[in-house]
């Protein structure tokens, strides 16, 4: 591991003013459980670590009207343990629950969750010089590829390894990134890039911004949210594949369901198809296999990872099922 230096700013400004004069020698840290991993194996080796948990005010979480706001250093264990996240959120809770280690709960924050650097052994390999490090080749194409992409790879099959962006996105949760002049909001969704648009991130922060929150509208009467989470070991484990799902069941009848999958693609992959598919449907296994099955069609799985279309189709149909 290279020495670096510990920067503690007391402000987001101070930050992001910080940021931006150094661009390219800094890392942020939250709770460092992903960070300080990637530094230790040389996948990255910054001059400056800016250490966010000096910064107050940015671990709580808290209720404005019709909107709970949850700080990007709010600890995992706290955000699953909060009583309104508890009532409104269970599928939030459940991912919460349902990520590494209690230690590591402890410790890693939403955040830095929500910011991780993908688990993809080529990329975290220091002599391995891959697209995503600036390399010319996505060595997973040719090479080990069963926990890689089915969706959206191309040119970098990274799969994207939060088990709380799935939950978040598909509760409509927005991010707010204070920028080097201020702050703005988008949605999670779009909080996250493709490698197409820039095989080097995996979201949108620019050089000098920094996640502050996540906003969450309060849900709808009677809707329900629920996270199923594939693994290939009983302990703890990233997804090999996950599914959030949202939505309400009127009548028999499923209304505004949302799918939003972990483990399979680059960023969290919404079913938008599948969605439309079972909008207003009753439920049905032969109906949700068949929506699953649509999207399937867009898949393009490389040689060891074709597993995951059958435990998508698996995994799409119980958490539906489970909001029934
Ligand atoms: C053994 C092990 C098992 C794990 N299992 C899982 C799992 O099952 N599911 C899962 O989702 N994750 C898992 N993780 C990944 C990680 O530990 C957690 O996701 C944790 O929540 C990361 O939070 P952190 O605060 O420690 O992040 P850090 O390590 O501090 O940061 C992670 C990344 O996010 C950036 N970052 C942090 N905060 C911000 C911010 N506010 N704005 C912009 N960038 C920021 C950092 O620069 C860094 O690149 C695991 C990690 C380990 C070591």
């Amino acid at each position: 591991m290279k020495e670096f230096k510990l920067a503690q700013p007391k402000t987001l400004v101070q930050t992001s003013a910080f940021l931006g004069l150094n661009q390219g020698k800094t890392a942020l840290m939250a709770g460092g459980t992903d960070l300080l991993d990637e530094i230790k194996n040389e996948t990255i080796s910054p001059e400056v670590v800016i250490d966010l948990t000096t910064i107050p005010d940015l671990d709580t979480i808290r209720q404005e009207k019709e909107t709970i706001k949850i700080g990007a250093l709010t600890r995992v264990v706290d955000l699953a343990q909060n009583t309104k996240i508890q009532e409104y959120y269970p599928g939030l809770v459940q991912a919460a629950l349902s990520l590494a280690t209690p230690q590591l709960r402890n410790v890693g924050t939403v955040g830095g969750n929500l910011c991780q650097r993908p688990r993809c052994w080529y990329y975290r390999d220091p002599h391995v010089n891959c697209r995503k490090k600036g390399g010319s080749r996505c060595f997973a194409i040719q090479g080990k590829n069963k926990y890689h992409a089915i969706f959206g790879g191309g040119m970098c099959h990274i799969v994207f390894p939060s088990d709380l962006a799935p939950a978040l996105i598909s509760l409509d949760a927005r991010a707010v990134i204070a920028t080097g002049i201020g702050e703005k909001t988008v949605p999670l969704a779009e909080f996250y890039i493709l490698p197409r648009q820039n095989v080097r991130q995996e979201n949108i922060l620019g050089a000098d911004e920094v996640l502050k929150e996540i906003h969450l509208p309060l849900p709808k009467s009677g809707a329900k949210s629920t996270y199923l989470k594939l693994k290939e070991r009983g302990t703890w484990d990233f997804a090999v594949v996950s599914v959030a799902a949202s939505g309400e069941v009127s009548n028999g009848a499923f209304q505004g369901i949302r799918i939003v999958c972990g483990g399979v693609a680059p960023i969290p992959w919404r079913l938008t198809k599948a969605e439309s598919i079972i909008e207003g449907k009753l439920a049905s296994e032969g109906m949700l296999r068949q929506a699953v099955q649509e999207e399937l069609k867009e898949t393009r799985p490389l040689s060891e990872n074709g597993y995951k279309l059958d435990l998508l189709e698996v995994a799409v149909y119980r958490a539906v099922m489970a909001l029934v």
